[in-house]
């Protein structure tokens, strides 16, 4: 049996559920594992614990299972041991530990193939801009990137604790890459876990730059056309996103977090 970095065992991996196809590779759920625990650390030092704790969660492409932090774990205090099993059928039993808000992960993932990866939060500036009836705009770079591909769920504000709620958030979705929960929160996906982190670490200097903006009562301006393009492009690209979150995950281990 191996032991990885993190100090468990492959094997414990290798019990988590198979997908529907053919079975994955132990080595895939624990990179899962280590890189959701990353993901919670960065998370928690761009401001987005809160008592009330949002979550995390990952699926290896194709999975019928995703991995998500436990309830009653901060994203700061949440270690390889908090990450626990869920299915992407509602129907089916879900582990104890499994957080309350389970449900708009899997209505998030069933909606959307594409989508590996979920950061639910209560980041205040998010936050507080989802309860505006404004439209996130390209006044930053990170707003050139999300402007456009954000959706608002506007049903209820509570927490989100049945499957019939959250279906109504992932229509809010759509096929965009984010979510304003109004009075709650937000919800921001990607094809992975470095493009879900980065992109929630994203939304909320966009939402925090906009709300600055606004606060100063005069005209303000937003990138042009072209330049969101370009912006896109070249600031949000694959590769930049990739080097976004090997220097967060370098800030965190410099800190001399577990993950
Ligand atoms: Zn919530």
């Amino acid at each position: 049996m191996t032991v990885t970095a993190e100090g468990t065992a492959k094997g414990a991996a290798a019990r988590g559920p198979a997908g529907a196809g053919q079975p994955r590779s132990a080595g895939q759920h624990a990179t899962l594992r280590r890189m959701l625990v990353q993901a919670c650390k960065i998370l928690a030092s761009y401001g987005h614990d809160d008592m009330n704790q949002g979550q995390v969660s990952a699926r290896v492409p194709g999975d019928d299972h995703f991995q998500i932090k436990a309830a009653m774990v901060s994203f700061r205090s949440a270690s390889a041991g908090d990450m626990v099993w869920a299915p992407l059928d509602e129907t089916a039993r879900l582990d104890p530990k499994a957080p309350p808000e389970t449900a708009l992960h899997q209505a998030i993932y069933q909606a959307r193939p594409d989508v590996n990866a979920i950061v639910h939060s209560h980041a205040a500036a998010t936050l507080v801009f989802g309860a505006l009836d404004e439209e996130l705009a390209a006044l930053s770079h990170e707003g050139a990137w999300l402007a456009g591909s954000t959706g608002r769920f506007t049903a209820t504000s509570n927490t989100i604790l049945d499957f019939a709620v959250a279906t109504g958030v992932a229509d809010a979705l759509g096929s965009g890459r984010a979510a304003f929960l109004r009075n709650h929160g937000g919800v921001v996906t990607g094809e992975s876990i470095r493009e879900a982190a980065v992109g929630a670490l994203a939304l909320e200097r966009a939402c925090r730059l906009q709300l600055d903006a606004i606060a100063t009562g005069r005209p303000w301006h937003t990138s042009s056309p072209g330049d969101v393009a370009a912006k896109q492009d070249f600031i949000w690209s694959k590769s930049a996103i990739r080097s976004y979150w090997n220097a967060l995950v370098m800030d965190e281990d410099g800190k001399g977090s577990p993950a």
